[in-house]
């Protein structure tokens, strides 16, 4: 068995290194020599994640609840956990220190405690998971202290990051599927296909090591990443590139993937979180008019206003985000669902299927048609200018135009599925730090750091500061859901964790020497925060780098 010591180092030296290929043969050593059960651990951990989206786990673990772990496990007060934050900022320092403290009487007291294996720190975090009801804050910060207690200072520090899911270490995705890739000789793109598929790292990483990375494919209950759309420049050019285009609106609502095994339901996000607690409508709707033993369908959920017009998504995200009252929100803000696509049906993965295929199974499928986003199939520019202006008026937000012979490729963004939409693209990107207010507004947190990822290296690049402009009420609503996240806190600024996509409007991307993806966003407004959203769909530097370069090229020819 490894210990956990052995990928705590292999971590430090990752951390050590700037060059990705030489984080990625690091990585790679170290993971070739794990049997399975770690193996399938540690290819999650060295992302940062504890648990798969398919395991329906959920750490829960913020900023407060590790600082009272690390606080009483090394027995000083939180104060003092405080105090190296703020000479630190790195959670994972302060808890490599606190477990110095603990051990004053040098290195022979570490031979007393038994070795912690890569196993046992996650069997401890399952026990955090699994805390629930209302003393669950204090049993989490207990298993924490637990961990904390067992671990040698290195390990402290990666158990922290850990905890909140931020290894700092340079690897995400990218990284992990190619040291995959390379520990077990599979092509990259295998590696990539069949996380997309599946959604855990550990799982593909074992079937990569028995050579069955192949026999991985689409599963019923576990959610499979989503296919994306390009913006493209406009519909004379769509058409051009797709010649005949399967046109739909692109509605205004938000994404739903629904399994339906038999009678049970299961609903995930854009994000892959389980949702169907809060969405019964749609379950019925799946349920009682989906003519399918099993299927897994893909869909846009809309609330329609009484004037017939899609309401904000703020509503909808609300109705996502519901545990209790349920009925009576739905009453409220009632969804409607509108299929566009179908992604298993009766036992069988239907992702290599082109789209006119999965169209005419879809219909087979829905009991009732009202229940299907609409499809024009046609190479003809003015009926889909027209469609694009009915689109509008109704008050959604453009066109998709899709290629009636692609497959359904998850979690990739490419030209088969092409969006239209009237506006100047937004960013998505990710807020990584905040300033509190002045006067009326100290106890506010007014404007926000955003950065933009690195796809390689997992890296959150920044990109400057915005001020949102709201009003007091949603400025204190949006200092509530950020407190938690708080890494440190240094004079009026903060640190926070990144976890929150804010979609961000602006006037022109501008070269600068100030922030460290080079870039700084001129006049930037928050156009809203993006809950919807995961990291690992932020806006990259590469998106940056090429908006920025077709906003040049706009400009001269202008
Ligand atoms: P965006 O969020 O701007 O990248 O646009 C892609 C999103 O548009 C998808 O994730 C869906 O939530 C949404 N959408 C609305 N209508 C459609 C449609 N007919 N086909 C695919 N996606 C749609």
């Amino acid at each position: 068995m490894t210990g956990f010591l052995g990928f705590a180092e292999l971590c430090g030296k990752v951390e050590s290194v700037s060059g990705s290929l030489e984080k990625i043969d690091l990585a790679s050593a170290f993971l070739s020599n794990l049997d399975e059960a770690e193996l399938a651990v540690a290819s999650n951990f060295i992302m940062g994640v504890v648990f798969a989206p398919s395991s329906d786990l959920v750490l829960g673990v913020g900023p407060s609840i590790l600082y009272e772990a690390l606080a009483r496990a090394c027995g000083c007060g939180s104060e003092k956990i405080s105090e190296m934050l703020r000479a630190t900022g790195d959670p994972g320092l302060v808890a490599a220190m606190a477990a110095e403290k603990k051990r004053p009487i040098g290195f022979a007291a570490f031979a007393e405690t038994d070795a912690l294996s890569i196993s046992d720190v996650y069997s401890r975090f399952l026990a955090v998971a699994h805390a629930s009801g209302k003393k669950s804050q204090d049993a989490k910060v207990k298993n924490l202290q637990f961990l904390f207690s067992q671990a040698l200072p290195l390990e402290a520090r990666y158990i922290a990051r850990l905890a909140i899911e931020d290894m700092r270490i340079g690897i995400g995705e990218g990284g992990a599927r190619d040291a995959i890739a390379k520990a077990f000789s599979r092509p990259a793109e295998d590696v990539e296909r069949s996380y997309n598929l599946t959604n855990d790292m550990g799982l593909v990483a074992v079937s990569a090591k028995r050579g069955t990375l192949s026999e991985l494919g689409v599963m019923l209950n576990h959610p499979i990443k989503m296919m994306l759309a390009q913006l493209s420049e406009g519909i004379p050019a769509a058409m051009k590139e797709l010649g005949t285009a399967a046109v739909e609106w692109k509605y205004d609502g938000a994404r739903v993937q629904i399994h339906k095994d038999g009678q049970k339901v299961r609903i995930f996000t854009r994000r892959l979180e389980n949702v169907t607690a809060s969405l019964p409508e749609i379950v019925s709707a799946a349920k009682t008019k989906i003519r399918a033993t099993n299927a897994i369908l893909d869909g846009e959920a809309v609330a329609i206003g009484k004037d017939g017009r899609p309401v904000a998504f703020q509503q909808i995200l609300k109705r996502f985000r519901r545990k209790y009252d349920v009925e009576k929100l739905a009453a409220q803000i009632p969804l409607r669902l509108f299929l566009f696509d179908i992604i298993y049906l009766e036992d069988r993965s239907v992702v290599d299927k082109p789209l006119t295929e999965r169209r005419k199974l879809l219909q087979e499928t829905a009991a009732d048609p009202t229940l299907l986003a609409d499809q024009v199939l046609t190479g003809d520019l003015n009926e889909v200018e027209e469609i694009y202006k009915k689109a509008l008026e109704a008050g959604h937000e453009g066109l998709m135009l899709k290629n009636p012979s692609s497959v359904y490729a998850p979690g990739k963004r490419g030209k088969n599925w092409l969006k239209i939409k009237p506006v100047m693209e937004t960013l998505d990107l990710v807020v990584i730090g905040a300033k509190w207010g002045e006067g009326r507004r100290a106890s506010f947190l007014g404007s926000y750091r955003l950065g933009c990822m690195e796809t390689e290296t997992g890296r959150i690049l920044d990109v400057g500061w915005v001020a949102t402009g709201l009003t007091d009420e949603a400025l204190s609503d949006l200092t509530e859901m950020f407190k938690d996240l708080i890494v440190v806190q240094k004079d009026m600024e903060v640190e926070l964790k990144p976890a929150v996509i804010f979609e961000v409007a602006y006037e022109e991307i501008q070269k600068s020497p100030n922030y460290s993806s080079g870039y700084a966003l001129r006049f930037p407004r928050l156009v809203t925060v993006r809950d919807d959203k995961s990291l690992d769909e932020a806006d990259t530097i590469e998106r940056v780098t090429s908006l920025y370069k077709v906003q040049r090229g706009r400009s001269t020819s202008a």
